[in-house]
């Protein structure tokens, strides 16, 4: 028999391809789409007592219908109850309607009902006919997500003969659902798709019912569990063993002995992590998170070394020039007076530079890289990578993580790959949605560090800044300025930093003033960058191109102006580039009222706290998860019934059933992942 796709498509009805649209395909398919919403069709409204407004069901008997133009085309018909009369108006009809309109008949209308120009009336009903064989509905009718040209009654209908055949067994054990108090699967979607009459109908639509509860902590069950295989997948792939070198004249021993600085605990713990994964056969993928200022460039050093020290070669991405720059010129320090060479490409480099970047890496002369997307571009193949390293992951696509990986050399052979990143991701969210990496905290600061002072200041108040500005270079500190952010427009944005440019060095004639934005010449941004590192410069005023991982520890005051306009993640970030030495730093929020509820509770959140765990928890609270991760990064789109809004802590509770499932019943793994996952795993993996 052929069971070619193809064959199968040709046999199929046109309703039955729209439902395939819909991913409905199996019994178990159609179990499992439940309703949007429900509408309750149990009771009849008194036309008389409808108010403009009211989403209402009324039974009537038609008095008139009529095809009129006024001025357009349309089907105008009239019921009437013993109450009163109700106009229907149809813009698009079909024949089937006009007839289903026939005067004499008695029919039941749901709709919105409007006070019109001739009465009240409601625009495109939904009409069934009423009598004596068609009683009221005596439960709430389900409305499901459906296509164009696929009408409810049809969907009901499959979904109640699916209900029929398909399996409705409990996939989990009877102990898990005790302790999480779930209702048994069956029960569940039965009640969901035919709610009986005694249902509150309120738990259904906030789907806050015990069948709801059910089906969300599956569904999120179910993503745990395949977020776990995606991860034993990857322990079944094979990465070149990166051993622990112990040797004194190792590349690691000898940059821990130049550093001048000794590592904090926190970063001394997850360096042990980091090393420890390296020397497995299997690519390691490990995110490492770290608030800025945390130390986190100096532990994918060592991480880079210990590659070099296997004789594999090591790359480091980051997602701005301004910040690969920043790690290219920190490690070129540490690295090269040890004799490695490190390579530099970025986009930007002149044709033959990047060639040059392009050999180096090839031959595997250059056991580092530096740069940016450059380093995943087709031409650019490492001799032997071993390790790759991704700055600021969240600003990358994951299409773009995976092409670093796949960049290894040999065939079947990954190389490991370290994540980093300053935007702190809550526990709940870090372990629901990236449960498949492993994940690396350090939550320390080196010493010595003072807690940057934030001040909220109205922009009326300027002068008292710039004379702040003026006291700080006075005691020999730099400062940096930032200006607003003009999302409409970066022409504008870069316009705005030339003028505030201008002003600045207008009112401070006697300190020396620098500008550096994105449109500026790479050559030239190194060049102010360099000089205000150098201390050639007092005042750096910027775009937000110096958002993330520019380090001037002599960089003290901060002004950052509309604050209101940032989001909190960027804030942060922001922030961090002060109070990176011993001085006491202090940034300036200025802001521009009148303050939307949400930029309120932003800058306040600002200035009560510098701790960036904090500042993403209140982050993810007036953002929302979704926005928070990046939907695309995160898999939430595919999640249809839970939201994490709501239900973390079912999410929660899903985390440690999985974990369980996992190591004790593998065959109830199976059963559920194929009821929930039905070709959908490939994209949770990616
Ligand atoms: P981030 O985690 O934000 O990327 P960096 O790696 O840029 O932080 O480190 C911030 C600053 O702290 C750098 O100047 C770095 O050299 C310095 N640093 C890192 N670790 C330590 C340490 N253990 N002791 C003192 N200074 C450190
Ligand atoms: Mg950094």
């Amino acid at each position: 028999m052929d069971r070619s796709p193809a064959r199968e498509d040709a046999a199929l009805t046109p309703q039955q391809r729209k439902m395939r649209k819909l991913g409905l395909v199996a019994a178990d398919d159609f179990v499992l789409h439940l309703p949007l919403r429900y509408e309750d069709e149990t009771q009849v409204t008194p036309i008389g007592r409808l108010i403009p407004g009211m989403w209402a069901q009324v039974e009537g008997e038609v008095t008139r219908c009529e095809v009129a133009y006024r001025p357009r085309r349309q089907l105008v018909a009239a019921i009437r109850d013993e109450t009163g009369e109700l106009g229907l108006r149809y813009l698009n009809f079909y024949p089937s309607q006009q007839k289903q309109l026939a005067v004499g008949r008695r029919i039941r209308a749901r709709g919105e009902a409007r006070g019109g120009f001739f009465g009240m009336e409601m625009v495109h009903p939904r009409t069934t006919v009423a009598g004596d064989d068609a009683p009221l509905p005596d439960r709430l009718t389900p409305v499901y997500p459906t296509t164009e040209g696929l009408p409810q009654a049809t969907l009901r209908k499959a979904i109640a003969a699916a209900l029929k055949t398909a399996d409705l067994a409990d996939t989990l054990p009877q102990p898990l659902l005790q302790r999480y108090g779930l209702m048994p699967f069956g029960e569940s979607v039965r009640l969901l798709h035919a709610p009986p009459p005694e249902v509150a109908t309120e738990s259904l639509v906030d789907r806050a019912h015990p069948a709801w509860l059910r089906i969300k902590f599956d569904e999120l069950l179910a993503q745990q569990l395949s977020l776990a295989r995606a991860r034993a997948a990857r322990l079944d792939k094979r990465a070149p063993p990166l051993a622990r070198s112990t040797a004194p004249d190792g590349l690691v021993a000898r940059l821990l002995a130049t550093l001048p600085f000794a590592l904090t605990g926190a970063q001394q713990r997850v360096r042990e992590e980091i090393a420890a994964d390296l020397a497995r056969p299997h690519p390691m993928q490990r995110l490492l998170q770290g608030d800025v200022g945390s130390g986190k460039t100096v532990v994918a050093a060592l991480a880079a070394a210990q590659a070099i020290d296997n004789g594999f070669q090591a790359a480091l991405m980051a997602p701005t020039e301004i910040l690969a720059e920043q790690h290219f010129r920190k490690l070129v320090g540490w690295l090269e007076p040890l004799g490695v060479t490190v390579a530099w490409l970025t986009g930007s480099l002149a044709a033959k530079a990047r060639r040059e970047a392009a050999a180096l890496i090839e031959s595997g002369e250059a056991r580092l890289a530096v740069g940016t997307q450059a380093l995943i571009q087709q031409h650019v193949q490492f001799a032997r990578l071993g390790l790759s390293i991704v700055d600021e992951q969240h600003r990358f696509g994951v299409g773009q993580r995976l092409a670093l990986r796949n960049k290894g050399g040999e065939d079947e052979i990954f190389p490991h790959q370290l994540m980093m990143s300053a935007t702190p991701i809550p526990r709940t969210l870090a372990m629901t949605f990236f449960a498949d990496l492993d994940v690396s905290v350090i939550d320390e600061l080196p010493p010595g560090r003072v807690p940057v002072i934030t001040k909220l200041l109205s922009d009326a108040r300027r002068d008292e800044v710039v004379a702040r500005i003026r006291e700080a270079a006075r005691a020999g500190r730099q400062v940096y300025w930032v200006c607003p952010l003009v999302e409409e427009s970066e022409t504008l944005e870069l316009q705005t930093a030339v003028d505030t440019y201008e002003a600045l060095r207008h009112a401070l004639p006697e300190l020396r003033v620098g500008l550096v934005h994105g449109r500026l010449p790479t050559a030239e941004k190194a060049a102010v960058m360099q000089a205000f590192k150098d201390g050639e410069v007092d005042l750096l005023v910027a775009t937000t191109v110096i958002e993330v991982g520019v380090d001037v520890p002599n960089a003290s005051l901060m002004v950052i102006e509309h604050a209101e306009r940032f989001g909190l993640a960027q804030l942060h970030q922001l922030r961090g580039r002060v109070g990176r030495g011993a001085a006491e730093s202090v940034c300036v929020l200025l802001y521009q009222g009148p303050l939307s509820q949400v930029a309120k509770a932003r800058l306040r959140t600002m200035h009560e706290t510098t701790d960036g765990f904090e500042i993403a928890r209140r982050d993810l609270e007036l953002r929302g998860p979704g926005e928070f991760l990046g939907v695309r990064q995160s898999g939430l789109a595919l999640m249809r019934f839970a939201d994490l809004e709501n239900d973390l802590e079912i999410a929660e509770q899903a985390h440690e059933a999985a974990a369980q499932l996992q190591a004790e019943a593998p065959d109830v793994v199976s059963a559920h992942l194929s009821r929930w996952m039905r070709g959908r795993e490939d994209f949770l993996k990616a």
